[in-house]
């Protein structure tokens, strides 16, 4: 059914990542617009199930565009899971008379969109959000440069101590279930060997590598790991494999652990936030629902939550060799 949309909603929803303001800032100031209303919900989706809107202008959303975090919240809502809690969200929509909404999440926030939509056929547009960058039907989600630039520049910083003292560092960055973050850092920071989900290195091959750029005339090494590796249980058991076979080195561990969220977004993620957040609401404008918008190749383009929500996000195989390259 065609809906005439004259009050859009957005909230962020999932875990934050830098950018979410500026898109949040974005689908507001397209709402201004076009002379549409626009409703900020606080919280996530616990925040569309207890009413907790607010009314915003294109000067509600000013001095925002450099701030990290998101000014609406974040929130993961089990009561948003039920049916009876969808029902509440849904009323208290319709109450406020608002026709659709923008979530800006991860493949979580992609889902509980879908779903709502299809129980109420209600318009929903979803925005990539999170710094792990594992979405498909976008090369890059908002947060992401960011969290690649935050963690370069925290492993510059070890890396002066690491040579300092003839240590070798494993470095933990974040990554559940990709390694696009530990693969590009990696290869930014131009670490020795890079730990991903997505390749089962091993453990004997790692010694070898790094017995090898040791035996190479390195006196320090950076290991760059994905928190979702697979090779050791975890970081710190890693490198206390590697110590015992490896006396040679002092090794050390470091977590960077949930400041790659914060921080202000660079100028990637505010461009991309701010080309997303027009596409959403134009998108909802034309009729269009239930679907991410994305980047890919340079456009902003929308792909239906369900391929975005199913398909896998691909880490980029040339950076593996490049990286192999250059630790010759
Ligand atoms: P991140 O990538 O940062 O984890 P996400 O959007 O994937 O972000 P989730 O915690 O998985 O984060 O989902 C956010 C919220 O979306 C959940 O708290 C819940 O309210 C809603 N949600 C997720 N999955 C479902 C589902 N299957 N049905 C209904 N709602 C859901």
């Amino acid at each position: 059914m065609l809906h005439k949309i004259n009050k859009i909603a957005v909230f962020t929803s999932g875990g934050d990542a830098p950018g979410m303001n500026a898109g949040i800032r974005s689908v507001v100031r397209t709402c201004a617009f076009h002379n549409i209303e626009c409703y900020g919900v606080y919280r996530g989706y616990q925040g569309l199930i207890e009413g907790d809107f607010e009314q915003m202008d294109a000067r509600s959303v000013k001095g925002i565009i450099n701030k990290g975090g998101t000014i609406l919240k974040s929130a993961r809502s089990q009561e948003f899971r039920t049916k009876e809690g969808r029902k509440k969200a849904y009323e208290a929509l319709t109450k406020a008379g608002i026709d659709a909404f923008v979530v800006i999440g991860g493949d979580g926030s992609f889902t509980g969109a879908m779903i709502f939509n299809q129980e109420f056929d209600f318009p929903v547009m979803g925005i990539p959000g999170t710094i792990d960058n594992d979405i498909f039907g976008t090369t890059h989600t908002l947060g992401y440069d960011t969290a690649l630039n935050t963690a370069v520049e925290a492993i510059d910083k070890i890396r002066d101590t690491a040579s300092s003292h003839n240590r070798l560092f494993f470095i933990e960055v974040m990554g559940r279930d990709v390694g696009h973050i530990a693969l590009n850092v990696g290869v930014g920071a131009g670490a020795e060997e890079i730990l991903i989900p997505e390749e089962d290195l091993g453990l004997e091959r790692l010694l070898d590598s790094l017995r090898r750029s040791k035996a190479s005339g390195k006196s320090s090494s950076v290991v760059v790991v994905a928190e979702g590796d697979k090779i050791g249980k975890n970081v710190f058991e890693l490198a206390d494999y590697v110590e015992e076979n490896m006396t040679e080195y002092e090794v050390r561990v470091s977590v960077l652990g949930h400041m790659q969220r914060g921080g202000s977004p660079s100028c990637f993620d505010r461009v991309l936030a701010s080309r997303m957040g027009v596409k959403a609401v134009e998108s909802l404008l034309t009729g269009k629902s239930n679907y991410m918008v994305g980047l890919k190749n340079d456009v902003i383009d929308l792909t239906p939550f369900d391929q975005a929500v199913k398909g896998k996000s691909k880490i980029n195989m040339e950076l593996i060799r490049v990286s192999d390259i250059m630790t010759v």
